[in-house]
C-alpha cells in the first residue's frame, strides 16, 4: 500500500548521501515539485557539486522553500536534511501557512551508502560520509519528537487532495456501516465537441447514462452566457428551463431542476407557471430551485433589472408565499411587499402538490432562515465541517420557526473529477487543468479522485448531514465519467 499525502504538504528528506533520497524524490514527485540544494549550487556556483557554493544555495533554497508555501504549492526539500535548525524552519514556514510538514528518514545501511558512494563518478570523501552517517543515527531517533505531522519510511507515495487523505478508512467505513445518500449531476457547461446541431442529441446521451447510473436528479444552472467561475462567456449556454423540457422528455425517473433560479430573470407567476408546465410534462419530476441571484452583468448586457440586495431578498421571499398559492386551487390574490400577483391562477396544476422549492445560498442570518421559513431543500456550499456547521445553523433558525429540520432536504454542490485508476487520473488532470494552476491545486479544486476516494468524501458528507450530493463533472464530452461514477452511487443505496 501507498502512503497517502495531502496537497499541498512540505517533505523533507533526511539521510545521508547515498541513502536515495534524491531516487526516491524522482519516483514520487515531479520534477518541478523537488527543490533540491545540489541543483541550486548549480545556479549560484560552478555545478552541483561547488561546496564552496554551499552557503548561498541554502540561502537561495530557504527562500525559494518560502515563496512556495506562500502559493500552497506541494514541495519536497532534497538536501541531507541533517540540519535541526534547517528542518525546524521549513516546518516554521509551512505552519505558517496551515501546510502539514512530513518528514522522511532514509535509514539505508551504512554499508550500502559507502559502497554506492564509491561507484559514484564524484564520490564524498569517506570521512565526509561517516560524519553524516554518524550524524543520522543520532537524528533518526529524535525525528518522531520534532512535530513533523508524521515521519515516513521511504515508500511509494500517492498524493491527494488534503481532504481525501483519510478516504480509504471513510470508504471503509460507508461499506461497513452503509449510509444513505443521493446523488443529483448538474450540467453547467454545454460547450462540447460537435456543431451545436448535435448538441441536443449530447445533452440526451448525458440524461440517460446519468439516469442508468443511478442518479436521482439532473439539474441546470439558471445563466444566459457562461459564468466567469466555469468559462468565457461565449461558450455555450442553454436556457435552463428549455434544456429541462428537453431532458424530461428523454428520461423516465429523474428529477429535473434549476440549481437555482435567479428571482430576477422572470417575473415570479411566469416562472412557476414555466416550473408548473415542466412538473406536468415530465410526469410530477420538477423542483424549483430559486435563490436571490448575483451575475450582474448578464442583467446589464440583456436589458434587466438587478435590484439592491434588500430588495431581490424581499422579492425572493414573496414569491416563496405566492408559488404555493399559484400552484394550489382556484386563483387566489397575492399582495407581496414588492409583488402584487391579482390572479394566482396556474391550469394545469402540477402533478406534485405542492412542488418541492429549494433555495439556493448559505447565507446564516437571511438565506438559511428563510430555507427554515419556506423550503423544502437548501443547497449548501463548502467541505463537510462548514455544511456541518450550515446544518446546525439551519436547525437553530428551524426551532425558532416551528419547523421540523428534518423535512428540509439537505443539499451540496461540488465537482467531482474521477478515472478507474491513479494514473488515469493524472492523466485527466494533466489534460483538463487550466494553465494557471498546479496540477495539484486543480486536482484539489476537482475532487480529483478514484470511486474509493469519492465514497470516502462523500460518507463525509453524508455524517455532516447531507441528504444529496449533487456533483457536477469537469468534462462531459462523453458519458465515460458518468459510468465511472456509478458504482460510487451503488456504495450509497444501502
Ligand atoms: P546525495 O545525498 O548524495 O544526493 P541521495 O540520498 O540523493 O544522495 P541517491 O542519489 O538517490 O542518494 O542514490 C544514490 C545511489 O543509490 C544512486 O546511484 C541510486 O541509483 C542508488 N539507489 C538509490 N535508491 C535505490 C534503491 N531504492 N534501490 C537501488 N538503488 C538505489
Ligand atoms: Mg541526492
Amino acid at each position: 500500500m501507498s502512503i497517502r499525502l495531502p496537497s499541498p504538504c512540505l517533505v523533507l528528506l533526511i539521510g545521508p548521501s547515498g541513502s536515495g533520497k534524491t531516487t526516491w524524490a524522482e519516483a514520487n514527485f515531479h520534477d518541478s515539485q523537488v527543490v533540491s540544494s545540489d541543483e541550486l549550487r548549480s545556479y549560484v556556483g560552478i555545478d552541483q557539486h561547488d561546496q564552496a557554493a554551499s552557503q548561498d544555495a541554502f540561502e537561495l533554497l530557504d527562500f525559494i522553500v518560502e515563496k512556495r508555501l506562500a502559493r500552497g504549492m506541494l514541495t519536497v526539500v532534497d538536501t541531507l536534511g541533517l540540519n535541526a535548525e534547517q528542518r525546524a524552519r521549513h516546518r516554521e514556514l509551512a505552519t505558517a501557512q496551515g501546510i502539514p510538514t512530513y518528514a522522511v528518514g532514509f535509514n539505508t545501511s551504512a554499508k550500502l551508502c559507502r559502497e554506492r558512494n564509491k561507484e559514484r563518478s564524484r564520490p564524498v570523501p569517506a570521512r565526509v560520509l561517516s560524519a553524516q552517517i554518524k550524524q543520522w543515527g543520532s537524528t533518526r531517533d529524535g525525528l518522531a519528537e520534532e512535530g513533523f505531522a508524521a515521519v515516513l519510511d521511504p515508500e511509494p507515495v500517492v498524493v491527494v487532495p488534503a481532504d481525501q487523505l483519510d478516504a480509504d478508512a471513510r470508504a471503509a467505513a460507508q461499506r461497513s456501516d452503509p449510509r444513505r445518500l443521493a446523488f443529483g449531476l448538474q450540467i453547467p457547461s454545454f460547450t462540447w465537441d460537435g456543431e451545436r446541431a448535435q448538441l441536443g442529441e449530447h445533452l440526451v446521451e448525458i440524461g440517460r447514462a446519468a439516469e442508468s447510473a443511478g442518479f436521482s436528479s439532473i439539474w441546470v444552472m439558471d445563466h444566459f452566457r457562461q459564468i466567469p467561475q466555469v468559462g468565457p462567456e461565449w461558450h455555450d449556454m442553454l436556457d435552463s428551463y428549455t434544456a429541462l423540457g428537453f431532458l424530461a422528455g428523454a428520461t423516465t425517473t429523474v428529477r429535473l431542476g434549476v440549481l437555482v433560479s435567479g428571482i430576477t430573470y422572470r417575473n415570479p407567476s411566469h416562472l412557476g407557471k414555466i416550473v408548473a408546465t415542466l412538473d406536468v410534462l415530465s410526469g410530477g419530476r420538477a423542483s424549483c430551485g430559486l435563490g436571490i441571484g448575483w451575475f450582474e452583468n448578464e442583467h446589464t448586457a440583456y436589458g434587466w433589472e438587478f435590484p439592491p440586495v434588500a430588495d431581490r431578498y424581499a422579492l425572493l421571499e414573496d414569491s416563496l408565499q405566492m408559488l404555493p398559492l399559484l400552484w394550489g386551487p382556484g386563483s387566489p390574490s397575492f399582495e407581496g411587499t414588492v409583488l402584487n400577483v391579482p390572479e394566482a391562477m396556474c391550469y394545469p396544476r402540477p402533478i406534485q402538490d405542492p412542488i418541492p422549492i429549494m433555495i439556493g445560498g448559505s447565507g446564516e442570518k437571511k438565506t438559511l432562515r428563510l430555507v427554515a421559513q419556506y423550503g423544502d431543500a437548501c443547497n449548501l456550499f463548502g467541505d463537510s465541517a462548514t455544511i456541518a456547521h450550515k446544518v446546525e445553523v439551519l436547525a437553530a433558525h428551524c426551532l425558532e420557526v416551528g419547523r421540523d429540520p428534518a423535512e428540509i432536504e439537505i443539499t451540496t454542490l461540488s465537482t467531482v473529477l474521477i478515472a478507474p485508476d491513479r494514473r488515469s487520473l493524472n492523466a485527466e488532470v494533466d489534460r483538463l487543468g487550466p494553465s494557471n494552476a498546479t496540477a495539484d491545486a486543480f486536482a484539489a479544486r476537482v475532487n480529483a479522485g478514484t470511486a474509493e476516494d469519492h465514497i470516502g468524501r462523500f460518507r463525509n458528507l453524508t455524517e455532516a448531514g447531507v441528504h444529496t450530493a449533487i456533483i457536477n463533472m469537469p468534462d462531459l464530452s462523453s458519458t465515460g465519467p458518468i459510468i465511472t461514477f456509478a458504482p460510487v452511487i451503488e456504495a450509497f443505496r444501502q
